[in-house]
């Protein structure tokens, strides 16, 4: 049985009120070597660190999403600053900037993504980081910074992850993957040697062919790693260790704080 380490997840979702813990439990069994949880706001990360806390092999990361930037109170880098003290904290994340959805605040969104990076740097903790209709601002940020990074849900060119990896970061891959339509991830994918590849769900979103449309879990992540293995030409078995190496060595969940 292979057990892949899903590297970005969303446990505190609502999506996950009704199952959440008979889930993680069975996961943990069956299929998850590890499971990062992501917070996107400061009561998502507490809560995310409290999942940690509960099982050995669920671990946090904490952080204010571009998304959430404009909801959160005066004192949230204080508060981000406590909860990432805690030593089942792996990362500082979902950080980024995300132009989508209109109307948003570029400068805030921009100075929140700043600001985190500062922290984690501060922290020695890489960074998760999210990136939506936003290219060139966020190629600008990563390259002045050059962070111990991952870009996760990856589904640009060549070019940019290219230039991704000339900053020395990683990139993550979801079920984006295996869709239809992904034909530039996978042609981005193709070029990015395997050590810099890591393996995610985005849970409960992003779920890959062929349970398009239903909620997503870390189960599923069989599926991204096939797709993988099929465009490097590698086993399944080869592509999942590989990944998962990667993320002890980015994340460092073995490491000991203090
Ligand atoms: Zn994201
Ligand atoms: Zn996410």
């Amino acid at each position: 049985m292979i057990k892949i380490t899903d590297t970005h997840s969303h446990y505190d979702d609502e999506a996950f009120d009704s199952d959440r813990y008979e889930l993680l439990e069975r996961l943990l069994a069956e299929k998850c070597e590890k499971i990062v949880t992501l917070g996107c706001d400061i009561g998502k990360s507490r809560f995310s660190v409290g999942l940690a806390e509960r099982y050995d092999n669920v671990y946090a990361a904490v952080g204010v999403h571009p998304e959430n930037c404009g909801d959160v109170g005066d004192d949230w880098l204080e508060e981000l600053k406590k909860l990432a003290d805690h030593p089942k904290v792996c990362a500082i994340g979902e950080i980024g900037l995300d132009y989508h959805w209109e109307p948003f605040d570029r400068n805030r969104q921009i100075h929140f993504f700043r600001e985190q990076l500062i922290l984690a740097k501060e922290l020695g903790l890489p960074v998760c980081v999210h990136s939506r209709d936003c290219t060139k601002d966020i190629l600008d940020i990563l390259r002045e910074f050059r962070p111990k990074g991952v870009l996760h849900c990856f589904s640009g060119s060549v070019e940019v992850a290219e230039e991704i990896l000339s900053f020395g970061m990683m990139i993550s891959f979801t079920g984006l993957l295996t869709f239809k339509n992904a034909k530039k991830a996978v042609e981005a994918c193709r070029i990015i040697p395997l050590d810099r590849i890591m393996l995610e769900t985005d849970s409960p979103y992003m779920t890959p062919v062929p349970h398009r449309g239903e909620r997503n879990d870390s189960g599923n992540l069989i599926f991204t790693a096939g797709k993988l293995a099929e465009i490097k030409g590698i086993t399944v078995e080869e592509a999942v260790k590989a990944c998962n190496e990667n993320a002890e060595r980015f994340f460092r969940f073995d490491r000991t704080k203090g």
